[in-house]
């Protein structure tokens, strides 16, 4: 067995946006924290997103809406403490999403959502000219359009440059690095973190490792969340002029998201093809394809950028997020397409949910529990 330090208040495993933004609000709490990180922060899923702030588009149960809702109400505020802190802006923008319909079956097709009972995220109906005069460079075949005023987007890259700046200015402890490997119960009412060279100890552990959670070894095997990795692959073109496009665009074809600047991102595959970001020439076609048939104009810009990402999916694409039956261990995993929408809030609920003992009501429903064997036994320290 490696050398044990006593490490810190709370021990996070994992430094995506969920991680980074736990620790932002523990260190604003004076907890001490340290965040183990098998690689550089911020380089997976939450550096691979298209930074859609959109939750009219994502599973559309009341739980999951009311905080999707609760966490982009409070997105604007983050960013400015953010930019504030750092100097580091997130670029936040709140022009709204588009949805160009450019046929009849894509006229059906959204009917579902007009006719939905759901208003949580009110929509608007467009005419063809409407559509036409927000986005002049849309295909003119487009036959209708829906505009989406509460659906926005944040520049994911500069965001997480902002909160590992701000993290790491509040004294949070982040080691690079260092891939934990299993979460082992002590009796001192303390949890060892092991990692290949050193184990760390700490009165809570939180798991924030994305899709990689459930590959961290615990004694009960039915306490690992069950994570997967939902592969997503993106591309970026260098609009011409800049302001080509100035609002998100949700097509049912792809979506786009123009930076400032005139970067447009293209996204994007969803892929059950296990732990590979491969990038691959059919996606790059298809994604391309997708985006010229929207935004024919974007024909003669450059490709500056392919990628692909993992997104941390879980069984019933909600998030896992709570308390566990072991005393101090809490999960923030499984935020699958909607990690970047979900931090703010998770990282204040958690932080309330460490600092008082009980979980807030909105995290209720995605407690880690609703996975756990209905015959295990409560862990206890
Ligand atoms: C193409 C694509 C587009 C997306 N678009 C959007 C969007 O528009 N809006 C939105 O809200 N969401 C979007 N998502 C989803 C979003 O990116 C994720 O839900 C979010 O980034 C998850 O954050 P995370 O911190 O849980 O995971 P990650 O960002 O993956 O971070 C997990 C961290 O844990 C580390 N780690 C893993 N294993 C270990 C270990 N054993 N020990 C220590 N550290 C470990 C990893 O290195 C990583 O840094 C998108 C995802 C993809 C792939």
């Amino acid at each position: 067995m490696g050398k044990s330090q006593r490490s810190a208040d709370v021990v996070i495993i994992g430094g995506g946006i969920i991680g980074l933004s736990i620790a932002l609000r523990l260190r604003q709490e004076k907890l001490s924290v340290l965040v183990l990180e098998s690689g550089e922060p911020g380089r997976e899923a939450s550096h691979a997103a298209a930074g859609l702030i959109a939750p009219k588009f994502e599973p559309a149960t009341e739980p999951f809406a009311r905080m999707a809702i609760a966490s982009r109400d409070i997105y604007p505020a983050f960013c400015v403490e953010l930019r504030e802190l750092t100097g580091v802006d997130p670029e936040y923008r709140s022009e709204g999403t588009l949805m160009p319909l450019l046929s009849a079956e894509e006229e059906r097709w959204a009917a579902d959502l007009t006719g939905s009972a759901d208003d949580s995220v009110p929509l608007t109906k467009l005419t063809r000219g409407e559509v036409l005069s927000l986005e002049p460079s849309i295909a003119p075949e487009v036959h209708s359009g829906l505009l989406v005023p509460g659906d926005h987007q944040v520049n994911n890259r500069m965001l997480l440059q902002a909160l590992l700046k701000a993290v790491e200015s509040l004294g949070a402890r982040i080691q690079r690095y260092t891939p934990v490997r299993a979460i082992r119960v002590r009796s001192r009412g303390e949890l060892l973190v092991e990692s290949d060279a050193t184990h760390y100890t700490g009165g809570t552990v939180v798991l924030s490792a994305g899709c990689w959670s459930h590959l961290i070894e615990m004694e009960d095997p039915s306490l690992r969340p069950p994570t997967r990795p939902v592969k997503g692959q993106m591309v970026a073109l260098q609009m011409e002029p800049a302001r080509l496009l100035t609002h998100n665009v949700h097509s049912p074809r792809c979506y786009l998201v123009p930076r400032l600047g005139g970067r447009v991102e293209v996204g994007s595959t969803v892929e059950e093809v296990g732990f590979n970001k491969r990038v691959t020439s059919g996606a790059v076609e298809k994604l391309l394809h997708a985006a010229l048939s929207v935004l024919p104009a974007l024909q003669d810009c450059s490709l500056i950028e392919t990628w692909a990402g993992l997104r941390p999916g879980s069984p019933d694409q909600h998030p896992i997020v709570g308390l566990t039956s072991v005393e101090g261990l809490l999960m923030a995993t499984g935020n699958y397409r909607s990690g970047l929408l979900m931090a703010p809030i998770t990282a204040k609920l958690v932080t309330e949910l460490i600092m008082t003992g009980r979980a807030p009501a909105l995290l209720e429903p995605f407690s880690p529990s609703r996975f756990a064997r209905a015959d295990a036994p409560l862990a206890r320290i």
